[in-house]
């Protein structure tokens, strides 16, 4: 093989690299990427928290309305128990029973309402917690399957590697120096010449230069500077 030929193999290895490097990044960025997961279970959390909360306030108004209905049968069996004879006393106790009983009916219409508040909760934490489920799932397939794909992938750079250093091995530093500040410049460093014309930057090339390169010395395009290459 040529010189420009080992420099156009190289430029092939190198970009094969730059494909697979990308497409490792991929593949770990897919791996680390759990943001699905983390937000269903921060919604599931704050659920359950909202849960507690208002299970407490129906447990505190289920004590009201106790507290309530054992006062009412208090004085209820002042009122009919017979014991108290005084007409005033009897008609305060009246009284109290009647102010007290008013405040029962309000309590038990909160208290059905935090009941079914909680029921509404209940149901949604269900429904976030079988969604965690699922998405736990899929996160520990993907990082089975994506961490399968991440070896071979790292085991095909390797082997580039490998590859690519053996044949810059091959090469001068001079002239691998020249490939690796194009590359760094142009992005691409060796062009073919094609229908007398540098790929490059499609000027076009002279006779007797292209003749050059295609007997594969090292030459550089007079427009762009790029390696031309002739097969
Ligand atoms: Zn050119």
């Amino acid at each position: 093989m040529s010189l420009v030929g080992h420099l156009y193999k190289l430029q092939q290895l190198d970009l094969e690299l730059q494909r697979k490097q990308q497409e490792l990044n991929d593949v770990e960025n897919q791996l680390s990427d759990d943001k699905a997961l983390v937000a269903a279970e921060s919604k599931l959390a704050s659920q359950k928290e909202q849960l507690e909360d208002v299970r407490k306030k129906q447990k505190g108004a289920e004590w009201e309305l106790e507290d309530l209905q054992e006062k009412v049968r208090q004085i209820d069996s002042k009122l009919y128990g017979g014991k108290t004879k005084d007409p005033k006393e009897l008609v305060n106790l009246e009284k109290e029973v009647k102010s007290l009983k008013s405040q029962i009916r309000p309590k038990e219409d909160a208290l059905l309402g935090l009941m079914s508040q909680v029921e509404e909760l209940e149901a949604g934490v269900k429904c976030t917690a079988e969604d965690v489920k699922q998405l736990k799932q899929e996160w520990e397939q993907k990082q089975e399957s994506l961490g399968q794909r991440k070896k071979e992938v790292e085991t095909v750079l390797a082997k580039l590697k490998e590859d690519r250093n053996g044949l810059a091995q091959q090469i001068y530093p001079e002239v691998l120096d020249t490939y690796e500040r194009l590359r760094l410049t142009k992005g691409q460093a060796v062009v073919k010449v094609e229908r007398g014309k540098c790929q490059g930057c499609h000027i076009t090339v002279p006779t007797s230069q292209w003749q050059k390169a295609k007997a594969g010395d090292l030459i550089q395009c007079n427009s762009c500077s790029r390696i031309l290459y002739l097969e």
